[in-house]
């Protein structure tokens, strides 16, 4: 019995371990959070949205289940949302204060906490994937304008052409933006950033968020998409982490590394506090921890976003941890987001309080 124990004490310290040997994967997608009324949500507009987070969902869960890996699924997935011209990234990116559309993508995989990210580029179709080329084969993690679109030709992307990212709807709110002096919050709500983080049957997991950033930014502005902590943070002890929302408010919180830190530290200390492992205690069921476990991380997340939210700003965050848990908070009225996992959850959603499975563990 004691080294029954010793053993399962073991692997909970050296790697969350998964209560069953049975594989599991994970995938959380988002496609921004903001105030939305749900009246102005009209029946086509709502299906086209769902239509586009369920290919995506679907592009990620299908390398999950196949037994690929977590960074292939959140790339299939945030390109899928890129290509859209629904949401705020690649092609439908907000526009800046002079009429152009510039992208800032973030990567990171929590295998090795390796990491890449790009801001203000102009030129480049997909930017999750030149973050991840950043990632793979520079020495840096983080290149901005020029420099970044230079790196991208010399690995080999296509220049694309400015005007493929340009959308009416997009130009339309920077010239009510304008015209009215409104703020980015009056004419795009947010809405549009797009993020994915995965847990793969290996047990590692991946994170990344693309955005236009906000309508209007001007004098360089990046926010918190493609800085690695901010907006997007992934770690193998803990969890992966993607964040949408006004990324001012998520760069002073360091949002993704907040939440991860504190998931880290959660598995760090309840086994013991839990007494698993102590010979002298009597055994806590091993559900108990689990159940508690996933508690504490909603919380952990609910308490980031309420500090988010205690600063002035609001947005939401999508993470995964290691037991394969997918998990929303956001303080908004609205997040596009979805869902799906080996234990046969798959949904999206739009609202607060739309989702229809339980997270409830299964172990
Ligand atoms: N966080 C993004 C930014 O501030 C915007 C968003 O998530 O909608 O650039």
């Amino acid at each position: 019995m004691k080294k029954l124990l010793a053993t399962v004490a073991l692997a909970l310290m050296s790697q969350p371990a998964f209560a069953e040997d049975a594989p599991r994967w994970s995938l959380a997608i988002h496609g921004g959070a903001g105030t939305l009324d749900p009246k102005a949500m009209t029946p086509e507009k709502r299906a086209a949205y769902e239509a586009d987070l369920q290919r995506a969902l679907d592009a990620g869960s299908k390398i999950l289940a196949e037994g690929g890996a977590a960074m292939d699924a959140i790339k299939a997935a945030i390109v899928i949302m890129e290509d859209s011209p629904l949401f705020n990234a690649g092609k439908g990116a907000v526009f800046t204060w002079d009429g152009t559309n510039e992208l800032d993508a973030s990567i990171m995989d929590g295998r090795d906490r390796s990491a890449g990210a790009v801001a203000g580029v102009k030129t480049v179709k997909n930017p999750i994937l030149l973050a991840d080329t950043v990632r793979t084969h520079s020495e840096h993690v983080f290149l901005v304008g020029k420099g970044a679109e230079d790196f991208a030709v010399s690995k080999g992307f296509a220049v694309t052409p400015p005007e493929y990212f340009a959308t009416q709807a997009r130009r339309e709110a920077l010239e009510r933006l304008k015209a009215e002096r409104l703020s980015a919050l009056d004419v795009d709500h947010k809405f549009g950033t797009v993020g994915a983080v995965a847990l793969d049957q290996s047990g590692n997991m991946a994170a990344g968020t693309s955005t236009g950033g906000m309508t209007g930014k001007r004098w360089g502005r990046v926010g918190d998409a493609p800085v690695i902590g901010a907006g997007t943070y992934a770690d193998n002890r803990a969890c992966a982490v993607s964040a949408t929302g006004w990324g001012e408010y998520f760069l002073r919180v360091g949002v993704a590394h907040e939440i991860c830190a504190r998931l880290r530290v959660q598995r760090e200390t309840l086994p013991r506090q839990m007494g698993i492992g102590d010979p002298h205690r009597s055994p806590t069921p091993m559900s108990h921890y689990y159940q508690l476990l996933a508690i504490s991380d909603q919380s952990a997340a609910d308490a980031v976003m309420a500090d988010v939210a205690s600063l002035g700003g609001d947005g939401g965050v999508i993470l995964v941890t290691p037991e394969g848990h997918a998990i929303f908070s956001f303080n908004t009225t609205g997040m596009y987001r979805g869902r799906a996992t080996s234990a046969g959850v798959n949904e999206v959603a739009i609202f607060g309080g739309e989702e229809k499975a339980s997270m409830t563990p299964d172990h």
